[in-house]
């Protein structure tokens, strides 16, 4: 069955992820620009970018309700750096208002500024048996979890890829590399859930 799955297209890493996703056997990638284009999604990343921008072009567009609700139908969404700043329920320091889905505590730059940007070559057993390349640019820090929230990737105490039910967060960007594990790991799990 071929599935629709979106990329919230408001600001920051769109094309990468519209790739990454076209690669894949079966899925159509659209680039969702309006809420109403969520109706015809079975699962949305909500890319890299500047996660203070997105926040006020998500209000702008009318985009909260309809993601939240995307949310409550239990549709996966996957939220990449900026975008996992978005799903957080709590963001360290600041106190505008998030989509606030992820029950994890961020913390914004936490690696410093773009200067500080760095590739890790790590494995993350559950996505993949290979090395991959995880590319941190400006990123946050997950510095807390809630109870239902699986750890997929930490290094030392640092954790910087999650799970739950219907929702994955990373603080790094799988989309800006060649390898393709991640997009993958994200279509499988909303085929789980649709079958
Ligand atoms: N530093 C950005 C923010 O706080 C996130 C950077 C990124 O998405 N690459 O929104």
């Amino acid at each position: 069955m071929i599935i629709t799955v979106g990329v919230l297209a408001l600001q920051g890493g769109v094309a990468e992820h519209l790739d990454h996703l076209n690669q894949i056997k079966n899925v159509r990638a659209l680039a969702v620009k309006k809420p109403e284009e969520l109706n015809s999604c079975s699962g949305l990343i909500i890319p890299g970018g500047e996660s203070t921008t997105m926040r006020k072009l998500i209000k702008d567009y009318n985009f909260k309700e309809a993601i939240i609700k995307f949310n409550q139908q239990q549709k996966v969404i996957w939220g990449s750096c900026a975008g996992l700043i978005l799903l957080a329920a709590e963001v360290e320091g600041e106190k505008e208002d998030q989509l606030g889905l992820l029950d994890i505590k961020v913390k914004r730059n936490a690696f410093g500024s773009q200067l500080n940007s760095f590739i890790e070559k790590n494995m993350i057993p559950k996505i993949s048996d290979s090395v991959q390349e995880l590319v941190f640019i400006r990123a946050p820090l997950i510095t807390e979890v809630g109870k239902d929230i699986e750890i997929l990737y930490q290094k030392e105490d640092q954790i910087a890829a999650v799970e739950s039910r219907n929702l994955i967060g990373t603080s790094f960007h799988p989309e800006l590399t060649d390898n393709n594990a991640f997009h993958q790991y994200f279509v499988n799990k909303i085929r789980n859930k649709i079958s």
